[in-house]
């Protein structure tokens, strides 16, 4: 992000000012500069709009890249930009954010293929994926796993790591890391510690 500036001493305001220009044309054109984000960072998070996702990472505009969608899904679309940004825009770092209540994980299977069916009014195997592939269809009875709905939100964070990690268009040195966010708390967990619960059992 643009740095804040202090106010320029007498004489020297053009440097001030030279300074700004300076910083607001590694702003405009830091793609074509070769400028990668403030953080080197990759953020895969669901579009749930009770997601403070800058906020709830301590980052700020200018940080890190961030692509949303239903249930911060690690989808072909977000492949696609993970391995574009680490391969030609030096990201370091992914970091996955699911949460907790999120519906886009949570509705049982069937309820969304009949939704989704009745929505292509007919078979929605045949319904195209991309607009620029029309070959590229979603399959025979493979609609269920393309929407991919999950109870476990910590296991589904916990896959989709392991996933990013092993994915070979994704550099070896880059480090994935996922969390959850619980929209009752206001707080990451990492998949898996469920401190709540455990802090409200009884210790046996
Ligand atoms: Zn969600």
């Amino acid at each position: 992000m643009p740095t804040e500036y202090t106010e320029p001493e007498a004489g020297r305001v053009h440097e001030a000012i030279d300074e700004r220009i300076e910083d607001r044309d590694d702003w405009a054109r830091r793609r074509r500069k070769g400028i990668p984000t403030d953080k080197q960072l990759l953020v895969i998070a669901c579009m749930d709009e009770r997601i403070p996702v800058e906020e709830a990472l301590g980052i700020t505009l200018g940080d890190a890249q961030v692509f949303r969608n239903a249930g911060g899904k690690v989808t072909d679309d977000v492949i696609r930009s993970a391995a574009l940004t680490t391969n030609f825009f030096e990201t370091t770092e992914i970091i996955v954010v699911n949460h907790t209540d999120c519906g886009m994980m949570s509705a049982p299977d069937d309820a969304v293929v009949e939704g989704l069916e009745a929505a292509a009014s007919g078979d929605p195997d045949d319904v195209a994926l991309d607009p620029a592939l029309p070959e590229l269809t979603i399959g025979d009875g493979s609609f269920a796993e393309w929407v991919r709905m999950t109870d476990d939100i910590d296991e589904a964070c916990q896959a989709q790591i392991e996933y990013l990690r092993e994915h070979p268009l994704i550099p070896e040195s880059v480090t994935v890391h996922g969390y959850v966010y619980e929209v009752e708390s206001n707080a990451l967990r990492r998949p898996g510690e469920r401190v709540a619960e455990q802090v409200n059992t009884r210790i046996e």
